[in-house]
Formats: C-alpha cells, sequence, structure tokens
C-alpha cells in the first residue's frame, strides 16, 4: 500500500522530520501532543504511558517546548485544532501544564475559535488544575469514566472511585470550561445490559457536551489482550455487544445528542473537530514520545520510547514512515470516510474509484455491501447502514 523508496529507511534510527516534511506540500490544522505518564497502567490500554518517576516531567516539559519551537519554523498558516492526549496529561503539575500551553499559544499561529482539548482521568482533576486549564485556553476535557460500576472499573483495572467523575466535572464547570467529553466503555467482561443502561443514564446526568462509547477491544500487546488470547478472559457475546451499541444510541438520541461518528456522539455544535480532522484525513503535527502525524499522505511516529525522545532534539526522531501512494490514499479516504455517520458525497466516491489500482475491485466491493445490506446511498451520500456500522472494519478491510 504505501511506497517508501523516497523516504530515508531505516526509519528506527532517528530522521530528521524537517527534511521528510520538505519533500511535500501540506497544510498542518491541528496539533498532537503526548504525555505519557500514567498513575496507573490499566491492563487493556496498549497507548504509551507508564508509570513514572515525578523528575522526569519537568525534562518531558522542557524537551516538548524545544519541540513546540521546531514547529514554529515550519507552520505557516493558522492552526484549528490542539488535543493534548496521553497518558494522562493532568498528571503533570498544573504549572508544567500551564507552561506547555503557553508556550503553543505563544510560539504556534492559532485560527480565531480554535478548540483546544485536554484528556483528564476524573483521580486528577481538582479545581487548582481545573483554573489552570481553563486559565491557559482550553476549551474542552475528554475525561475517562469508562464506566460507573465499581466491579466493572475493578475488571478494567481502573483506580478511580465512579463518584470521583462527577467531582471532576463541577471543578471543570466551576472554572468556566466549556466542553466536557466522557468516555466510556462496554462490552467489559461480566458487565450486562442493566448496568451498561446504567452508566448511560449516569454520564448523561452529568451533563457532558458530548460522549464517546467504545466496545472493549483485546490489543494483542496487552495484559488483558494475552489473557484474553489464552482463553482466561471471556469477551462480552457478540449480540450482547450490539444490543449495547444499539443502547447507546437510542439513549444518547433521546437526550438529544447527535450520533455523528460511529463511537461518538455530540449535542449540537459540539463535535470534536480534532477528531474529525483525523476523520477527513486533513494534517496534523505532532509533539511528545509515541505521537502520530500526517502531512499530506506522510505518516510518521515520535519513537516510542521517553529516554530516546528526552535524548535528542528539536526535532524528534521519527519511525513508522510512511508515505501512501495514490492507491492507499484512496483506500484511506474511505476507511476514514465512512466512519462519519454523514458518510461520503456521492461524487467523491466516484472521483476515489477513478483512482488508484483497484478502482474495479473497490466498486465491487461497494456494491457487494450494498447487496448485504451493510452501506447504502442516501440522497447523494454512501455510508453505513446502522447494522454496517457494526461492521465497520470489515467494510473498510474490503476498501482498503
Ligand atoms: S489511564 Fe488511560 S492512558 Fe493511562 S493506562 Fe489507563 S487507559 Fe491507558
Amino acid at each position: 500500500m504505501a511506497t517508501r523508496a523516497d523516504i530515508p529507511l531505516g526509519t528506527l534510527q532517528p530522521v530528521a522530520l524537517s527534511t521528510l516534511l520538505a519533500q511535500g506540500s501540506h497544510r498542518f490544522r491541528g496539533v498532537y501532543a503526548h504525555v505519557p505518564f500514567c498513575r496507573h497502567k490499566c491492563h487493556y490500554c496498549d497507548f504509551y504511558s507508564f508509570v513514572d518517576a515525578e523528575d522526569r516531567r519537568q525534562a518531558y516539559v522542557d524537551r516538548a517546548i524545544a519541540e513546540i519551537d521546531a514547529w514554529a519554523e515550519v507552520v505557516q498558516a493558522p492552526l484549528e485544532t490542539l488535543f493534548v492526549g496521553g497518558g494522562t496529561p493532568t498528571m503533570l503539575r498544573p504549572g508544567q501544564l500551564s507552561a506547555c500551553l503557553a508556550h503553543l499559544r505563544g510560539r504556534l499561529p492559532w485560527a480565531d475559535g480554535h478548540e483546544w482539548t485536554v484528556e483528564a482521568n476524573p483521580e486528577t482533576v481538582d479545581p487548582e488544575i481545573a483554573r489552570a486549564l481553563v486559565e491557559a485556553g482550553v476549551t474542552r476535557v475528554s475525561m475517562g469514566a469508562q464506566s460507573f460500576q465499581p466491579r466493572l472499573l475493578k475488571a478494567l483495572e481502573r483506580h478511580h472511585d465512579p463518584a470521583s467523575v462527577g467531582r471532576a466535572v463541577d471543578a471543570l464547570r466551576h472554572a468556566g470550561l466549556r466542553q466536557v467529553n466522557l468516555d466510556l466503555i462496554y462490552a467489559i467482561p461480566g458487565g450486562t445490559l442493566d448496568e451498561w443502561r446504567d452508566d448511560l443514564r449516569q454520564a448523561i446526568a452529568l451533563a457532558p457536551d458530548h460522549v464517546s462509547c467504545y466496545g472493549l477491544m483485546y490489543e494483542a500487546n496487552t495484559p488483558l489482550g494475552q489473557r484474553h488470547a489464552r482463553g482466561q478472559v471471556q469477551g462480552a457475546p457478540e449480540e450482547l455487544e450490539v444490543a449495547m451499541h444499539e443502547a447507546a444510541c437510542e439513549t444518547l438520541a433521546a437526550a438529544g445528542f447527535e450520533h455523528y461518528e460511529i463511537s461518538n456522539w455530540a449535542l449540537p455544535g459540539r463535535r470534536c473537530r480534532h477528531n474529525e480532522l483525523y476523520w477527513r484525513n486533513e494534517d496534523w503535527l505532532t509533539v511528545g514520545p509515541a505521537a502520530s502525524g500526517h502531512a499530506s499522505g506522510l505518516r510518521w511516529r515520535n519513537v516510542p520510547r521517553l529516554g530516546d525522545w528526552l535524548g535528542q532534539g528539536p526535532w524528534s526522531p521519527v519511525q513508522d514512515v510512511e508515505r501512501l501512494d495514490e492507491d492507499g490514499q484512496v483506500g484511506e479516504a474511505f476507511m476514514m470516510g465512512l466512519r462519519l455517520l454523514e458518510g461520503m458525497p456521492l461524487e467523491r466516491v466516484q472521483s476515489l474509484l477513478r483512482q488508484g489500482r483497484r478502482g474495479v475491485a473497490r466498486q465491487l466491493a461497494i456494491a457487494a455491501h450494498m447487496e448485504s445490506g451493510l452501506l447504502e446511498a442516501a440522497g447523494d451520500r454512501l455510508r453505513h447502514t446502522p447494522r454496517g456500522r457494526l461492521l465497520a472494519s470489515q467494510v473498510a478491510m474490503d476498501l482498503l
């Protein structure tokens, strides 16, 4: 799918990202910054994050500031979104987080009305950090609530008290935060449909602007994934997972949320603009170890090793560098575009089918999925049917 001929190979070695970027045109619209620290490593999580001694957090901040300075020499047009994810960004002390955010504001150009999101875990949000976030210009906090059932949080090895979610939301609202997202996980081993409905009810009662609901994934490189592979943990039956997704659709719609992406619901005007940028295949830049970026078909990942990232700079050493060829870009445009419930304009579908090597195969795959009821033409758009949303990865594989 990807050709790497024009990219320096041996991408596990440090590569100057600025050299790669000089090979193409791009228009960065967003920034993804990765903070890798967590209080505890949840056993289902495959994000690059770890429990670390506090002394490396200041080194992280100093290094991130140098990386932002490097990007300031490259970025011309105003940026529209920032997403600080992790890990748990709110593991940084308020002053450290404020210093990073102030540097992002001062050194990079920002469009009017930009969206700034920071991820947080409920047990790390207190009035002091809530104030620091709002004063730094954060417009949105995405909180990992996951479940309100103590026994299911235990099954996930999440150590927070369910009541801490409400306390954190209160602190953020009191500080003047405009938007809150709550992340929830369903299909947790042993979880029932009634418990999931209760999770949805409790989340809605906290008046979030946005809710993300993800079915639990068993990633091969996680302790939970390995126990699942050995048969020591049973996943939820498929019918239950389907019923839980349908319950989310019904309950959140009844509460006024628009279902706009397979796993995401928002009140009117409250979509996550940063994630929309991913689904529309736009360009974004990166700060921090393990952060993945994209610029006009060029993809890379900053090295996922804090020591290596701290030891070099100002550009991060990168790995997993690839430049998608035309066919790869077409496949990715279908995979990402169909995640949005509004689907893709038929005109764009036709145009994509004329590009790349696999136009005929993709046309046949679309016809087959329409025939089997996973895709449909709705007005002038191609989109998933409700059943197709649950099997979106199967459709995506056929169109990649
Ligand atoms: S808190 Fe989030 S990022 Fe950290 S280990 Fe748990 S799931 Fe992963």
